[in-house]
C-alpha cells in the first residue's frame, strides 16, 4: 500500500490518482458541483462572480478550468490567467501572444534538429576513419 500525506490537509492517506485524501476529494467534488450549478444558472458570470457566488477560491476554479472539468463553452466569461504571462484568456492555458511565441520556439527547435541531422549525415566519413585506424594497428 502506498501512503502519502495529503497536500491539502496533511493527513496520511492511501495514494490515489487524485493525489489528495478521500475527504478532501469529497470536498473538492462539492466545490466543483457548486461551480457547475452556479454556471448553469449564471452562464455569463465572470471568474470573480463565480468565486463570490460559490465561495470557491479563484485558484481552485482556475484549476477546474485547466483540468477541463469546467469547459470554456460553459463559462464563456470566465477568463483564466495565461500560464506564461498572466494575461486573462478565454481558453487557456496560453494567450494568443504566448501561443504564437511558443509555436515559433517549437519551429526553431525543429530547425535545430534538422541542422543536427544534416551534420550527422555529413560527418558520416568518421566511421571510415575509425576502421582505417583499426586496420593500420592490426
Ligand atoms: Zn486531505
Ligand atoms: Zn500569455
Amino acid at each position: 500500500m502506498n501512503l502519502a500525506n495529503c497536500p491539502q490537509c496533511g493527513k496520511v492517506y492511501v495514494k490515489n490518482s487524485y493525489n489528495i485524501c478521500p475527504s478532501c476529494l469529497k470536498e473538492l467534488e462539492e466545490q466543483y458541483r457548486k461551480c457547475a450549478d452556479y454556471l448553469r444558472k449564471n452562464r455569463g458570470c465572470t471568474l470573480k462572480e463565480l468565486s463570490e457566488g460559490t465561495g470557491v477560491s479563484v485558484n481552485l476554479i482556475i484549476r477546474f478550468i485547466r483540468e477541463g472539468r469546467i469547459a470554456a463553452k460553459d463559462a464563456p466569461n470566465v477568463l483564466v490567467p495565461c500560464e506564461s504571462c498572466g494575461e486573462p484568456v478565454k481558453e487557456g492555458p496560453l494567450c494568443a501572444n504566448c501561443r504564437s511565441k511558443l509555436s515559433k520556439d517549437v519551429h526553431n527547435m525543429r530547425e535545430d534538429e534538422k541542422r543536427r541531422a544534416e551534420y550527422k549525415s555529413s560527418s558520416g566519413g568518421s566511421t571510415y576513419m575509425k576502421n582505417r585506424d583499426k586496420f593500420e594497428k592490426s
